[in-house]
């Protein structure tokens, strides 16, 4: 036994080094076009409402087997957003830096509220999308509370979870509440860890603001502030 857990020892070592350089620094910052790589999927019409959305095999897999089970139960879940370049966040973070007014600082916490900075998002991973609502209060009653409370019940089964929860004890920094953000855990955890090994704050440039990335510690605070439930790791 004793010969076996040091020979295990030995094999684990350097399969852990090798998850991490299994994605690259480009996948891993957004820096990607996923219609040109072979690891995603596009997804159906009928299960997204945008045309040319993408999520990575296993992630759209789960999704699909998570929709078809909720089915059963009369709950709908549609895809609203998917994976999003950085180029494509860029576009979003800029837009919203030249309407929102205010001190540099103050105008990139009130985006950071909701948006990520180019460079930080998990919707770069192909393994986040948004369902059916960008309103917390759509989730809280009728409909959208019946849909919330299938996913707070049923969705680790598939293997997703919320990382964007309301402010507590174990979550008290990064974006407000998302009841509608769901991440894929088994691939979200490999790529986050290797977000903290590969990247810096060097690598956080070309969009308004993004000087202001290290003061406001987003890697620590937002691409690691997030809850992850224990029943789906
Ligand atoms: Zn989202």
């Amino acid at each position: 036994m004793k010969t076996f857990l040091l020979f295990f020892g030995f094999l684990v070592a350097p399969l852990a080094g090798n998850e991490i350089q299994h994605f690259t620094k480009a996948e891993i910052l957004g820096d990607i076009n996923p219609a040109h790589l072979k690891s995603f999927d596009k997804l159906k019409t009928k299960h997204c409402t945008k045309a040319n959305a993408y999520l990575r095999d296993e992630v759209y897999s789960a999704f699909k087997k998570m929709a078809k089970e909720a089915e059963k139960d009369g709950v709908h879940f549609v895809i609203i957003s998917a994976t999003r370049n950085r180029e494509y966040q860029a576009g979003i973070w800029n837009r919203k830096w030249n309407t929102f007014g205010g001190e540099l600082l103050e105008r990139a916490q009130k985006i950071l509220q909701y948006s990520s900075m180019p460079g930080t998002s998990r919707h770069h991973w192909g393994t986040d999308f948004d369902l059916n609502s960008l309103n917390n209060s759509y989730f809280e009653s009728g409909k959208g509370q019946k849909e919330y409370e299938w996913l707070r019940d049923h969705a680790h089964l598939f293997g997703f979870f919320q990382p964007y929860t309301a402010f507590n004890d174990s979550r008290d920094a990064g974006y407000r509440e998302e009841k509608w953000h769901w991440s894929y855990y088994p691939t979200a955890s490999k790529l986050q860890r290797a977000y903290n090994h590969l990247v810096s704050y060097q690598d956080l440039k070309g969009f308004n603001g993004s000087e202001l990335a290290k003061e406001l510690n987003v890697i620590s605070n937002y691409v690691n502030g997030v809850e992850v439930p224990e029943r789906v790791k």
